[in-house]
């Protein structure tokens, strides 16, 4: 049997996670189990690049993310769920790729982060060796593939550059040059229309209540020019119907869209239908949330057992890292030893 192709991918410890995170990535890491031998991890230290002044609601957000992503469907017994942290070789590596990563490569700001972090300092040398750590949490496992949405995948370019040039310097072929996969990732708006975003406010997460997912479908922006009931409406600009086509059967779908073109429905009606469809969406999930929040030791072994089926594996890559550098102490001595007869 061929050995299956490695997927990594990663997700900064923000918390709670929220629509926009479940089908942006969460879903498709979810698909992808059966088909990859899969390393999730909850990047930590990545969170540390910019909380670094204050780290104390770290470890509580990737345990936030975490519960959602096992109740959301990622399986431990599938795939090896793990904490950055929890895989110190990450540091040895950064810290070798480092060495070999030229400055006029590093990528000066990712846009992204910038936009999403706001009002903190990061001309730090942490967030400057931000690709590095992030090319390495993908090639230590050797990993084939990351999945990514289609506008993320030049990301990886850098990461490919930085493994070539390992490759390149040391003769050796310790890393695959990870590939983007490319995952559906559908628009998931906000409440208030623009991206969902946690720093926006404006997102439903997985763990809400029936009676906050009402409270915000009662906030979401309709169709600006359907004032009156009576004045039939345009389905296809207004924000909760974008969540009709994310979590509702399609034949609900359709009827919405007619009845709101007919002034059929009034939008204070398809927000309570909507709440009430989100709210099934969502209910095996929240349910098994609290079963994991019942049941905290298992989660805790859950991730000491995914981060040491990690370390099985960067623990390979690293021999094979220090071999290629010419580390390996112990075979630089046994030749040593040859030459002196
Ligand atoms: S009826 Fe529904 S789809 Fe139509 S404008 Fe109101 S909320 Fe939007």
């Amino acid at each position: 049997m061929t050995e299956q192709k490695i997927v990594l991918s990663g997700m900064r410890s923000t918390g709670k996670i929220h629509l926009g995170n479940y089908f942006g990535a969460l879903k498709n890491w979810i698909d992808l189990q059966d088909r990859y031998r899969c390393y999730y991890f909850a990047a930590d230290w990545h969170a540390l690049t910019s909380d670094y002044a204050d780290p104390s609601q770290i470890a509580q957000n990737t345990i936030e993310m975490v519960i959602d992503w096992i109740a959301a469907g990622l399986d431990p017994e599938r795939s090896t769920i793990f904490i950055q942290s929890m895989v110190p070789d990450h540091a040895e590596l950064q810290l070798l790729m480092s060495m070999i990563t030229p400055l006029g490569w590093r990528v000066p700001t990712y846009k992204e982060q910038i936009q999403q972090i706001e009002n903190k300092d990061l001309a730090t040398y942490g967030f400057l060796g931000y690709p590095v750590l992030q090319t390495v949490d993908i090639a230590i496992y050797r990993a084939h593939f990351v999945p990514v949405g289609e506008d993320q995948a030049s990301h990886l370019e850098i990461s490919r550059e930085i493994v070539r040039r390992f490759n390149y310097l040391y003769k050796a072929e310790v890393f695959p040059e990870p590939q983007a996969l490319f995952t559906p990732t559908p628009k998931v708006p906000g409440v208030d229309g623009r991206k969902m975003s946690k720093s926006y406010n404006n997102a439903i997460n997985l763990s809400d209540s029936p009676e906050v997912i009402l409270q915000k479908c009662k906030q979401m922006f309709t169709d600006p020019q359907r004032l009156k009931r009576s004045d039939p409406g345009r389905p296809e600009v207004c924000n909760l119907y974008d969540f009709h086509k994310l979590v509702s059967p399609l034949e609900i779908q359709e009827r919405v869209a007619f009845q709101c073109r007919a002034a059929e429905i009034g939008c204070v009606d398809d927000k309570k239908l909507l709440a009430q469809i989100l709210t099934d969406f969502l209910e095996p999930i929240r349910r098994r949330r609290e079963e994991l929040l019942r049941d905290r030791a298992t989660v805790y072994d859950i991730l000491v057992e995914g981060s040491r089926k990690a370390r099985e594996r960067t623990a390979e890559t690293m021999d094979a890292v220090r071999s290629a550098m010419g580390l390996d102490y112990r075979k630089v001595l046994e030749k040593m030893e040859t030459v002196a007869g």
